[in-house]
């Protein structure tokens, strides 16, 4: 049996996860590391389908520091690959250096882990991101990113700001646009 990370992951319904997160300071402690490793862990297992059923997970691929209650601008994701290993991502007070005028959506809809319910509507996001970041050892990192992952970082730096993407859904017209954009 695999051992789950305890990783206590708030609701939409916490007021914390509509609050904007602060700059994280340098250095992480190890105790933040721990954490980055453990989400990362959570993540892989919960896009395991066997762990995912045995454990009751719903499969995520990012996660980020407000959904656990601390409001620091830190977010992971793990990135499932054709060859079932995993990309792992630690990205540390992100910021969008530039972005494609074209924009996506997931056609399935988002999805996120602190949002329990069926959400109709599509979520407009940039085809491709460049964003530049600090490691944990403070280095500061770019990277550029398109397509399910350029949706990954928009979904989580949204998170670092209190906004959820049921909150990027036209409420009055779930669909609004959708013939504007690339369904993904
Ligand atoms: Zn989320």
């Amino acid at each position: 049996m695999k051992k789950i990370p305890d990783i206590n992951i708030l609701d939409e319904k916490n007021n914390l996860l509509h609050k904007k997160s602060v700059d994280a300071t340098f250095p992480i402690s190890e105790a933040e590391r721990k954490l980055c490793h453990n989400m990362i862990k959570y993540l892989e297992l919960s896009q395991d389908e066997k762990v995912a059923e045995e454990y009751d997970l719903r499969a995520g691929m990012g996660l980020a520091f407000a959904q656990v209650g601390i409001l620091k601008r830190i977010f992971v994701i793990a990135n499932e690959k054709e060859d079932k290993s995993f990309e792992e991502y630690i990205i540390i007070n992100p910021q969008i250096i530039s972005m494609s005028e074209e924009m996506i959506f997931v056609g399935e809809g988002e999805g996120c882990l602190s949002v329990n319910r069926e959400v109709e509507g599509i979520v407009p996001r940039h085809a491709r991101i460049t964003v530049s970041y600090f490691d944990f050892e403070g280095n500061k990192q770019t990277i550029r990113v398109r397509e399910d992952l350029a949706v990954a970082f928009q979904h989580e730096i949204d998170h670092l700001d209190g906004i959820l993407f049921t909150d990027r859904i036209d409420k009055k017209n779930p669909y609004k646009n959708a013939n504007k954009m690339r369904e993904i």
